[in-house]
């Protein structure tokens, strides 16, 4: 069966997501455009999860506990998790992690976790889109601890990709999948044992993924182990 998925959104807990991206409308969204499985992955933290998992259940949406972890190098990776708990764990540490800068709504913008009923309950104060204190290798191997599937992210885009930090994809770190940005162009020769995943990285709600990028799974819960083991 296909599912259409859009694994990579950001709420306005990210300093870079609207103001109007609360678990609600991304769900809401999602739904409307027909997706059947979504990822709400904000930078180095995951605690607009609780909100999204109960809403996307409310709607029948299969939700993915993930973070966009930024590497020590810069590198944005994605990080996906078994079940929410481990999601939740994992984002602290992240969280611990980043330097001490307070971040400046009026500049950067809000970065506000919400309730089931969009209502704001926290706000997180140190800036989430700078670099974690983790190196890439290390997110790799502690993401592994907790069950998670890492995932490069945007690959193929200038500025945080893997590719335009480093330059290559190291291959002692065993990939499964990297994402590529749907609306950029891509001509890096990847191993062929790496499939590729097409998210939005939406930070508005147009931008969420129509119905257009599946995954053949017998069963949607059967999403997890297909990113865990090819
Ligand atoms: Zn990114
Ligand atoms: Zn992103």
């Amino acid at each position: 069966m296909k599912f259409f998925y859009d694994m990579h959104i950001h709420s306005d807990l990210s300093p870079c997501g609207n103001d109007d991206m609360t678990p609600n409308n991304i769900v809401n969204m999602s739904f409307i455009k027909g997706l059947n499985i979504i990822s709400v992955t904000d930078h180095n933290t995951a605690e607009n999860l609780p909100a999204i998992f109960k809403l996307c259940e409310k709607e029948g949406i299969k939700a993915i506990p993930g973070i966009e972890v930024t590497t020590k190098e810069e590198v944005h990776v994605l990080c996906y998790f078994k079940n929410l708990n481990y999601a939740m764990k994992f984002g602290k540490i992240i969280y611990d992690s980043l330097p001490d800068t307070e971040n400046i709504p009026s500049i950067f913008g809000c970065q506000n976790i919400y309730n089931i009923n969009d209502e704001i309950t926290g706000v997180l104060n140190k800036l989430l889109i700078n670099a974690s204190d983790y190196s890439l290798n290390e997110i790799c191997n502690m993401a592994n601890n907790y069950h998670g599937i890492v995932v490069p992210a945007h690959i193929n885009k200038k500025s945080n990709g893997i590719l335009g930090v480093l330059g290559f994809i190291p291959t002692e770190l065993i990939f499964n999948f990297v994402e590529v940005k749907s609306n950029e162009s891509f001509n890096y020769k990847i191993n062929k044992n790496i499939q590729i995943l097409k998210n939005s990285d939406a930070h508005k709600l147009t931008d969420i993924s129509e119905a257009e990028n599946f995954l053949e799974l017998n069963d949607i819960e059967d999403i997890y182990d297909y990113l865990k083991i090819l």
